[in-house]
């Protein structure tokens, strides 16, 4: 039997889930994810997998969120022909969310290509377009929860409730040996794991007793304060109050699916008791609306305690489809309420409110979901005194707020009870999906009292290991990694670069004078020198 595993996205500080198990008699991937954050993450995007698409049996899709199912349409395109098994909550968001990435790649590009024609470069295509997205959802197949599939020959596999998103999963992998009849390899992957007591969700769910676990490490070094949906709305309350009193608009980045709907719910049901004051929600997002109607329509499925069909037909929402209709929120003054995506601010319209309000004291912008490193979002939520957007350098007057009452992701201890509750893990847990200082938080949590530490590993973008030994054995990936060991370590310098620039420019206005101002272009002009 021999069966490998190679980490083709969401290995350490490394977003974009994406997972290539070999046996003998095929190949298959769980997820196909997007790369986000930081820039030279996002190059990959656009360059070749590691792996030939055509030679993909199968694809075990654990969510529909764009970092887990982002590259399908790729894939597609780039020759896959099997099927994409995901449950019919992920289908119906993958429906709305694949061709709205699509689009969005299309226009990046275009604006992308405008700047590159005027610096003289060369033009870039869309990773994928709309209609190639569209053509993937051929692919698609419905799997029922807890119910065996068959994955390739000698393969199958079931998912389990995360309780992350509408349809989320967990995916247990059964690889039957071929040698040995009766004899099973087991393997249990997170996909993304839900809080306890989620809004709309029911707490994460799966099997115990694996030979492998491959866990998410999103939020594995940080704790929330334990919530509850009365303590969850006090809190939100308490943001809109402040809001409201500076007069300006709340701008609510917020990731279109789930997060959007229980923000809605909230503030609509705050508004009804009279706990903050009324003024419109809009929600400017046309992925956002469409989402919203996939949750009326598993309306049943989700939380029996919330009235969702009511609160979503409110006349406090104003949908806002078209373009025109969105442009018209901007030239709205006064307090007013605007939910737009994207929830890490490096796309859609958000962008556009931000650039209309971040400079105006009387906005506020509240974070509502975690922000990858290298995104708008996490500039603005790390304190950043100005930003670029689209261009532009903006200074940030605005008050920067963040809640985290609304994450879709389970904490560092829900985590590691998590992981505990899966045990026996008799060979070995791998810790991925997480920026560094949350893999060694995870890591630490776990080691000695749950897992021994050599049974954990954290493996590195393209890293491949042999499964079927009695310990994971790393093959050698090192002439085929897309990216160096230090590069996916260190810190991006795209970042430090434009905090650099931010710097600079923060230094030169706060000279007193243009002598002052000569003073310092001309030191800094000696540092480079001597560099
Ligand atoms: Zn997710």
């Amino acid at each position: 039997m021999s069966v490998t595993i190679r980490f083709c996205g969401a290995a350490r500080t490394v977003t974009g889930s994406c997972y290539l198990f070999e046996t003998r008699a095929g190949r298959f991937l769980v997820d196909c994810g997007m790369f986000q954050g930081q820039k030279t993450l996002k190059e990959l995007n656009y360059g070749a997998f590691p792996f030939r698409a055509a030679d993909v049996d199968a694809v075990l899709l654990t969510h529909a969120h764009i970092d887990h199912s982002g590259l399908l349409p790729k894939l597609v395109r780039n020759g896959f022909a099997g099927r994409i098994h995901a449950t019919r909550g992920t289908i119906d968001l993958c429906s709305y969310m694949l061709p709205d990435a699509g689009s969005i790649q299309e226009s990046e590009v275009l604006a992308l290509n405008r700047r590159n024609t005027a610096r003289g470069r060369a033009e870039v295509n869309p990773i994928y377009t709309q209609a190639d997205a569209i053509a993937s959802l051929q692919s698609f197949t419905p799997v029922e929860y807890e119910t065996w599939i068959d994955v390739i020959p000698g393969v199958r596999a079931r998912y389990w409730n995360a309780g992350h998103l509408l349809g989320s999963a967990s995916i247990e992998i059964e690889f039957a040996d071929e040698n040995t009849p009766g004899k099973l390899m087991r393997i249990l992957a997170s996909g993304d794991i839900g809080p306890d007591a989620k809004l709309l969700q029911p707490d994460p769910d799966a099997p115990a007793g694996f030979d492998y676990v491959i866990c998410e490490s999103t939020y594995g070094d940080r704790e929330r304060p334990a919530t509850t949906p009365a303590a969850r709305r006090a809190r939100l309350a308490e943001e809109v109050r402040e809001a409201a009193t500076r007069k300006g608009a709340l701008l609510i980045p917020a990731f279109a699916v789930e997060r959007t709907q229980e923000l809605l719910v909230d503030l609509v049901d705050l508004m009804e008791r009279g706990d903050i004051p009324r003024a419109p929600i809009f929600l400017d997002s046309p992925l956002a609306i469409r989402a919203t109607e996939v949750f009326r329509k598993h309306a049943e499925s989700l939380d029996p305690e919330v009235d969702l069909r009511r609160l979503l037909n409110s006349t406090q929402l104003r949908f806002t489809e078209t373009v025109d209709e969105s442009k018209a929120i901007a030239k709205l003054t006064g307090f007013h309420i605007v939910v737009a995506a994207s929830g890490m601010c490096d796309a859609g319209r958000i962008r556009h409110h931000l650039r209309n309000w971040l400079w105006n004291a009387r906005a506020t912008v509240l974070l509502v979901g975690f922000q990858a490193q290298g995104t708008l979002g996490r500039f603005l939520a790390d304190g950043a005194r100005a930003v670029r957007i689209q261009g532009n350098e903006i200074k940030v007057a605005a008050s920067i707020r963040s809640i985290d009452d609304y994450s879709g992701h389970a904490d560092g201890s829900e985590l590691a009870r998590w992981i505990a509750a899966r045990r026996p893990i008799l060979r070995g847990l791998f810790l991925v999906h997480g920026e560094e200082p949350a893999i060694a938080g995870l890591s630490e949590r776990i080691s000695a009292r749950i897992i021994p530490a050599a049974r954990a590993f954290q493996p590195l973008l393209d890293d491949i290991y042999e499964l079927s030994a009695s310990v994971p054995t790393p093959l050698d990936a090192a002439r085929r990694r897309r990216l160096a060991p230090e590069a996916v370590v260190a810190l991006d310098w795209h970042n430090d670069m434009s905090k650099l620039v931010l710097d600079i420019n923060d230094r030169i206005e706060a000279a007193a004078d243009d002598r002052g101002r000569g003073v310092i272009i001309r030191r800094l002009r000696r540092a480079l020198e001597d560099s």
